[in-house]
């Protein structure tokens, strides 16, 4: 070839390789917000969890395209259902201090069940304590139950899944102030915003059956009531009423899925401590979620494996 035309050719070359690709021109045309969503971190004392939590706070703040806020999806700490005062008091110092010495972005915390401290702890229970329960995590947290708050175009709203299940153990639902709350706080939402939800426990999600990896023995593909939201049922009829909810968000079940149902997106977004810092959980390795929420109110996921 002829110096000239390779000239003409390296510059069509390089003129092509300017052009934007399809996708980046989409998400020119509207703006997106994006955050992180961190979901059961379960730190512990030990150099895996510790190190391991330092250095997913690491490399949210290195994304080449920055993020605006990070949202904790709950079970912060390994445990406090079953720990003593003194154990749970060394978790929550350890995650504050994580938090406070590799992140500087804003943070909005979720509770999730491992946060809350003493329903099942064998013997008595510390229910004089003015700790026990959901108090120590929003004291610690600096946070509410369940609230909301917005940021451009969305309104996002924060549930408290877990409730104590007379029956034993714990159960995905909402108790009936906050349901009564989030009825009156979508009624008030301007209709110009679209709304995300988040919650621990997965409002609507495929994984939640697929926890325990197994069949039962009758054949059924069971989701138990503490892996899923046992109001879903309800919940959906409410959410019918706002075509504005664009998508839910949450964590607990240490697997990842992503579902569209009724013109809703639910995302389960997986596990920062995978197999609660054993490596990966079934095919899912530590990782959390970079969302992305556009102006048009379509929204999209990519989970970051950051080990
Ligand atoms: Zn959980």
């Amino acid at each position: 070839m002829k110096r000239k035309g390779f000239l003409q050719t390296a510059a069509a070359v390089i003129g092509s390789s300017l052009l934007p690709s399809l996708s980046f021109a989409e998400e020119g045309k509207k703006k997106a917000l994006r955050f992180a969503h961190l979901t059961d971190i379960h730190v512990k004392p030990g150099l895996i969890p510790e190190t391991g939590m330092a250095k997913a706070l690491q490399h949210v703040q290195g994304l080449k395209q920055p993020i605006d806020f990070i949202i904790n999806g709950g079970d912060a700490i390994m445990d406090a259902l079953e720990a003593s005062k003194d154990r749970t008091q060394t978790q929550w110092n350890l995650f504050k201090n994580v938090l406070q010495k590799e992140n500087s972005l804003p943070v909005y915390h979720t509770i999730g069940n491992h946060d809350v401290w003493g329903w099942f702890i064998k013997g008595e229970k510390p229910d004089n304590d003015r700790l026990y329960g959901k108090q120590w995590v929003q004291e610690i947290l600096e946070m509410k139950r369940y609230y909301s708050f917005t940021k451009g175009r969305w309104h996002f709203i924060v549930l408290d899944s877990t409730q104590l299940n007379p029956a034993g153990g714990y159960i995905g639902k909402l108790d009936e102030t906050q349901l009564e709350w989030l009825q009156q706080e979508l009624a008030a939402i301007p209709a110009d915003k679209f709304i995300c939800i988040v919650s621990h426990i997965p409002i609507l999600s495929i994984c939640s059956s697929l926890f325990f990896d197994k069949t039962e023995t009758n054949g059924d593909l069971l989701i138990k009531r503490n892996l899923m939201h046992t109001d879903f049922l309800t919940l959906k009829k409410i959410f019918r009423k706002y075509s504005t909810i664009k998508l839910c968000i949450s964590g607990h079940i240490h697997l990842q899925d992503e579902l569209e149902y009724l013109g809703i997106k639910y995302y389960c977004n997986g596990a920062v401590s995978g197999n609660w810092w054993g490596g990966s959980f079934q095919e899912f390795a530590p990782a959390y979620a970079v969302m992305e929420l556009f102006d048009d109110g379509s929204s999209k996921r990519t989970m970051m494996k950051y080990q």
